[in-house]
């Protein structure tokens, strides 16, 4: 018999960092109604699916009904918003209720994002609208299945408080379950504090979290820097190979474990641009799709920077250190993102590398000039490697340069079942992505349902939704804006 009292929720961050943590509470909600549950995520924190659907559950998941002894807190963090500095963000809009633990024994973060104004909000009005909240939960959900590190939606609950945006909408809370919610932000806060020790406390707390191997380095905040380095140099290959882009690569966007976190203005590539750019406040373009691995980078340059004290009492030996670490997001970008091309295209193992890098490049070029739907072409480039060109074929503008493509690939031998694997059917499609959040900020949660159904099989051809593995229309994709 679940109560919240028995929930066990642990405060190691807030404990270990007190500077860092500022408790508070989450504001009343007037009508909450569960819109999305998770049960695996659930299941996996230790949470009994059925009691969160309770009035008490749901308070827990909503942070207004809290186990004895919880301590909610909200999170500081600096960060560089689109290149500029801010020194004070925040959790403006959201709470850390604290962590729990997982069938393996590993912390999880259970955290709410619209709960309310906290002393981070500065302008804001602490709240989320039901529209973006459901779509954390289903890009994020996608993105898990297509096996993409990343923070997990828990839930949604609709508040029954409205909020202003352009027009009143309705609010809502979603509870997530991350590794943490450690950021590059978090040691750019920490670092500016000039508290050294509290510097190497976070350092500590990250370590112990996240990569406990490097405690055992001759330079554990060296160590750590080389595995976030490592880390974000393979999720942002990831995002590249599915056409995701992330929309608003802040420093305080960016995790320390490697996790995917803050779906605001993200979207899936539909035809192929690099330089694509969704977010309508991207108005230089700076987060564009081709330019996320250099401003992985750049953070991770930041990054670097805080830890700077820790690598050596000494800036100026410390700085060529971190700075050999940092030269390695290159290579291991390439690396990771060539292997991830090569499996998308069934090339057989060792393959000259300069035969496949000519190969992804010439297909890039021919793909950019006919705006290709990314995700749908490696689907029919299979049945091209299993004999019917035309899918594929049919994509392409100039048909003389894409017949000698496919002849050269074709002679290599491509595994098409193997390609199947990597590249999938269904991704969250924009169109529909819009159009389920609409219907749900309408009260009709059936298109949400149905497309988060679709997208947590996302390599499976289902009979029956074939619409959500078609590409937009084009008219809609070339005028998209995410907000
Ligand atoms: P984001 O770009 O969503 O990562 O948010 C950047 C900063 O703005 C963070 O400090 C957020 O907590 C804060 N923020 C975003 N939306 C709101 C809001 N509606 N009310 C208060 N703070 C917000
Ligand atoms: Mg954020
Ligand atoms: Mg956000």
């Amino acid at each position: 018999q679940t109560a919240t009292s028995t929930v066990s929720l642990q405060h190691r961050f807030a404990t270990e960092l007190p500077e860092l943590a500022l408790s508070w509470q989450a504001v009343e909600t007037p009508q909450p109604r569960l819109l999305a549950l998770n049960g695996p995520v659930a299941a996996a924190v230790g949470l009994d699916v059925d009691w969160l659907r309770t009035p008490e559950g749901v308070g827990l998941l909503t942070g207004t009904r809290v186990p004895d002894g919880a301590a909610p807190v909200a999170q500081a963090y600096a960060g560089h918003q689109f290149g500029g500095y801010s020194p004070r963000l925040g959790d403006g809009r959201a709470l850390l209720l604290g962590e729990l633990t997982d069938g393996a024994g590993r912390l999880r973060d259970l955290h709410l994002k619209g709960s309310g104004r906290t002393p981070f909000s500065r302008g804001g009005d602490g709240l989320a609208a039901v529209g973006p909240m459901l779509r954390e939960y289903v890009i994020s959900e996608a993105m898990h299945a297509l096996g993409v590190p990343t923070t997990r939606s828990l839930a949604v609950v609709s508040t029954g408080r409205p909020v202003q945006r352009e027009t009143l909408l309705p609010g809502a809370v979603l509870a997530r379950v991350a590794a943490s919610h450690l950021r590059v932000g978090s040691f750019q806060y920490a670092r500016a504090t000039g508290d050294p020790e509290l510097l190497r406390r976070l350092t500590d707390h990250a370590i112990a979290r996240h990569h406990p191997a490097a405690a055992d380095a001759e330079i554990p905040a060296l160590a750590l820097f080389e595995a976030v380095v490592a880390a974000q140099a393979t999720l942002v290959a990831r995002w590249m190979l599915l056409g995701f882009i992330h929309g608003v690569m802040n420093t305080d966007n960016m995790t320390i474990s490697g996790e995917t976190i803050d779906y605001g203005p993200c979207a899936f590539l539909d035809a192929f641009d690099p330089t694509t750019v969704y977010s309508s406040i991207d108005e230089g373009g700076r987060y564009q799709y081709r330019n996320q691995p250099v401003v992985a980078e750049w953070n991770l340059a930041r990054f670097a920077e805080t830890l700077l004290p820790l690598i050596d009492a000494d800036q100026e030996a410390a700085v060529p250190r971190a700075v050999a670490v940092l030269e390695t997001f290159r290579p291991r970008y390439s690396d990771a993102w060539s292997a991830g091309m090569q499996a998308k295209l069934g090339l057989p193992d060792g393959l000259d590398e300069a035969v496949a890098a000519a190969l992804i490049d010439d297909l890039l070029v021919q793909m950019q000039r006919s705006h290709v739907d990314h995700t749908s072409l490696f689907r029919r480039l299979a049945l091209a490697a299993r004999d019917d060109r035309e899918p594929a074929r049919g994509e392409f503008l100039d048909l003389a340069a894409i017949d000698a493509w496919l002849d050269r690939w074709l002679a290599l031998g491509p595994d098409a079942d193997a390609m199947d694997r990597v590249n999938p059917v269904v991704i969250p499609r924009n169109h529909l992505v819009e159009e389920a959040l609409a219907a749900g900020t309408d009260g009709d949660l059936a298109p949400f349902e149905q497309l988060l159904d679709a997208v947590s099989a996302p390599f499976d051809v289902r009979p029956g939704l074939e619409r959500y593995a078609e590409p937009a229309p084009r008219d809609f994709a070339s005028s998209y804006r995410t907000f």
